[in-house]
């Protein structure tokens, strides 16, 4: 196995168990490693500090699989770690219960570069690092063994793996297709998630827990839903009783799966649904002049920072659709509004949405600071993990 010594002064994160080994902190390479390879971690001085998966072409380049130097990386340890991430979730009976779970969320389940998401029979699986790629067998293997699942697709095609230099790949990687198109059941509805085609692993199973609150919210109320991909949010809106739920999104296909998840509910009330194909900031300036207004807003847009140089730009794009959602919100409305950029902090995303408020002259507070569900848990030694923010703010 090959060394990696850190550099003098640099070992501080590694010492505080953050999986990653930037490339301004790996000195010395002593000995041959490939992508994906097994090396050993050591302190400057040469105190073993772990083992990690090689990526040479990354700006990570290395994460960390044990901080035990005395753990093997080996089959044996893709089935551990697999297995306990499953089983932290089965311990939990309001995640146990779900069709549609994530299993493995990556560095915080001690697995980096790993996510594996359950939608009801079928795993998909997504390998985003040059480690995760080396024990794809391992991982899958693990997978079926500790769920018991048919099948499992690899969904492979992410921003950060071609950072790692790696090719996407797609497709079956355990059992058989199945017959027909994969439904989960969420908060008692029931969603068609296209795993082959949709976003991520096809489905935001991070925002479970803010859907259900919405519904809790939603009745009698003139709902604005922005970004709002498949439906989700839209469907518990009208699950929860609101009045009409206009819903935005700028992608075809995921408004025509949205319809179609509003078909796959007949008791939701279809006519109070309105799907709108648009650029959420042409639309809400439209709506404002032509006087419109409504008593809940949904911002759930995409990363606008993927990473923490982007958290400029981002800044102002979420200051501009805060601005614009806070002047179609009737007195007393609410605005739920999150970021799941992992370059932008809590505390600035929160600074942002209160420069919205005071932009447009309204004054508001935090109900409820919103996160993600609990089978995307943060890895206390990987801050990181904290990607998705929001608020639920009131506005007189
Ligand atoms: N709220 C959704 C997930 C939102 S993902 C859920 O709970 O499932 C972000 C969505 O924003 C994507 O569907 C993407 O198509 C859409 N999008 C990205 N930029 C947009 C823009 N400028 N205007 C409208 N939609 C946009």
């Amino acid at each position: 196995m090959a060394k990696v010594f850190l550099r003098a002064g640099k070992e501080r994160s590694a010492l505080r168990r953050h999986p990653w080994l930037f490339e301004d902190a790996v000195g010395r390479l002593e000995g041959r490693a490939r992508p994906g390879d097994t090396v050993e971690v050591l302190a400057h001085g040469g105190k073993p500090l772990g083992r990690a998966a090689w990526s040479p072409e990354a700006r990570i380049r290395a994460r960390v699989w044990s901080f035990d130097p005395a753990e093997t990386i080996d089959d044996a340890f893709f089935k551990r770690r697999v297995a306990l991430a499953v089983a932290r979730r089965q311990a939990m009976p309001e995640l146990a219960e779900q069709e549609g779970l994530r299993l493995i969320h990556a560095e915080s389940d001690g697995l980096p570069g790993v996510i594996a998401d359950r939608y009801g029979e079928t795993v998909v699986v997504q390998l985003n690092s040059a480690g995760a790629e080396k024990w794809r067998g391992a991982i899958v293997t693990a997978l079926v063994r500790a769920t018991g699942c048919a099948r499992v697709y690899e969904r492979s095609d992410s921003e950060s793996r071609a950072q790692e230099g790696l090719a996407p790949i797609t497709g079956w990687v355990h059992g058989e297709p199945p017959d027909g198109p994969v439904v989960v059941g969420e908060n008692g509805l029931r969603l068609a998630v296209d795993f082959a085609g949709g976003h991520k692993t096809g489905f935001y199973l991070d925002q479970r827990d803010n859907r259900r609150l919405l519904r809790e919210l939603a009745a009698g109320q003139r709902v604005l839903n922005c970004f709002c991909y498949t439906g989700g949010f839209s469907l518990q809106a009208l699950a929860g009783g609101a009045e009409h739920v206009l819903s935005i999104d700028s992608s075809g296909p995921a408004l025509e799966q949205a319809r179609a998840n509003l078909i796959l509910n007949p008791a939701l009330p279809a006519e109070r649904a309105e799907w709108l194909q648009a650029d959420v900031f042409e639309a809400l300036r439209e709506f404002r002049a032509a006087g419109r207004a409504f008593g809940l807003i949904v911002l759930d847009p995409p990363k606008f920072a993927p990473s923490a140089a982007h958290a400029e730009q981002a800044a102002r794009a979420y200051l501009d659709i805060n601005l614009l959602a806070y002047r179609l919100l009737v007195p007393g409305g609410l605005l739920m509004t999150y970021s799941c950029s992992g370059g932008m902090g809590t505390e600035r995303f929160q600074k942002i949405v209160a420069n919205a408020a005071l932009d447009a002259g309204r004054d508001a507070r935090i109900l409820r600071r919103l996160q993600a569900a609990a089978d995307h848990p943060i890895g206390l030694a990987y801050p990181e993990g904290e990607y998705l923010k929001g608020l639920l703010v009131l506005a007189d």
